[in-house]
């Protein structure tokens, strides 16, 4: 689905030059769970940019869905990014003034999908997060572990292929970082392909890969080297 090659990316501010990935090679199958763990600084979220065409390598070979993507335009990415990727972050990022249902359908009115059909996506997705008698409530009226699972609905809403979370679990506490946990595992058991960012390596242990960062390096590590840790 996805494979880096050699992939690389360095910031340049007043001739200060930030190698924030090595050069790597991945590759994500269809049907993936990859956590990312590693400490902050280390690469995490520049690597979870690239993934989602937000930044481009600064060398080495990336493709996306069999597609090159230094011959992709902005509009094409940006396409990509709305047809095929959902975002999830630490932060939730709804619309304060809208309710949760007008939150979820937002991806859906900037594409071409008739109204009843919208309606009747954005009801099986919250659904699918426990949310349907929260459709009128605004984000502020939600713990934050409801607004995480509107954030996952609306990111789903698009029906993407492959699902970018940052920290999707960094600001919940344990029983709500569980229940979203369970969440993109039922989603990653019906085919979804899930990249996601964490601090917590007892969380890390659920995904089906991991990858460690440190400096800028990727290293894929075996998963029961991380439930040998928590026992
Ligand atoms: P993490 O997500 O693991 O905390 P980041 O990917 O955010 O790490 O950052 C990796 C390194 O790249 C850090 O040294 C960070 O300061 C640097 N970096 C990230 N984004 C930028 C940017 N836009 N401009 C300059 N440096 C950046
Ligand atoms: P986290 O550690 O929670 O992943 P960061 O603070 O590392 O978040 O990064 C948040 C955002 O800021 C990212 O999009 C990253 O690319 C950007 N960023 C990080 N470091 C720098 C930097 N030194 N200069 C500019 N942007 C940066």
């Amino acid at each position: 689905m996805l494979n880096f090659s050699s992939v690389t990316k360095n910031y340049e501010e007043n001739t200060v030059v930030t190698q924030a990935l090595q050069p790597f090679n991945l590759q994500v199958s269809s049907g993936d769970f990859i956590a990312l763990v590693g400490p902050s600084g280390s690469g995490k979220t520049t690597f979870l940019n690239i993934a989602g065409l937000l930044e481009s390598p600064s060398s080495g070979e990336y493709t996306f869905l069999d597609k090159d993507v230094k011959t992709l335009s902005d509009k094409q990415k940006s396409r990509l990014r709305s047809s095929d990727i959902g975002f999830v972050f630490q932060g939730f990022h709804l619309l304060p003034e809208l309710n949760v249902y007008d939150n979820v359908e937002i991806p859906l009115r900037y594409s071409r999908v008739p109204a009843k059909q919208r309606r009747a996506s954005v009801m099986s997705l919250l659904e699918q997060v426990g949310l349907c008698d929260r459709i009128n409530c605004k984000p502020n009226q939600l713990s934050g572990g409801q607004q995480q699972r509107v954030a996952i609905a609306r990111a789903l809403v698009g029906k993407p292929s492959l699902i970018l979370a940052d920290e999707p679990t960094g600001n919940l506490d344990s029983q709500n970082a569980a229940d979203i946990m369970a969440i993109l595992s039922s989603l990653n058991q019906c085919g979804t392909t899930i990249l996601m960012v964490t601090h917590s390596l007892k969380l890390a242990q659920q995904a089906k890969r991991a990858i460690e960062i440190r400096d800028g390096v990727l290293k894929e590590r075996c998963i029961e080297h991380y439930a040998a840790r928590w026992g």
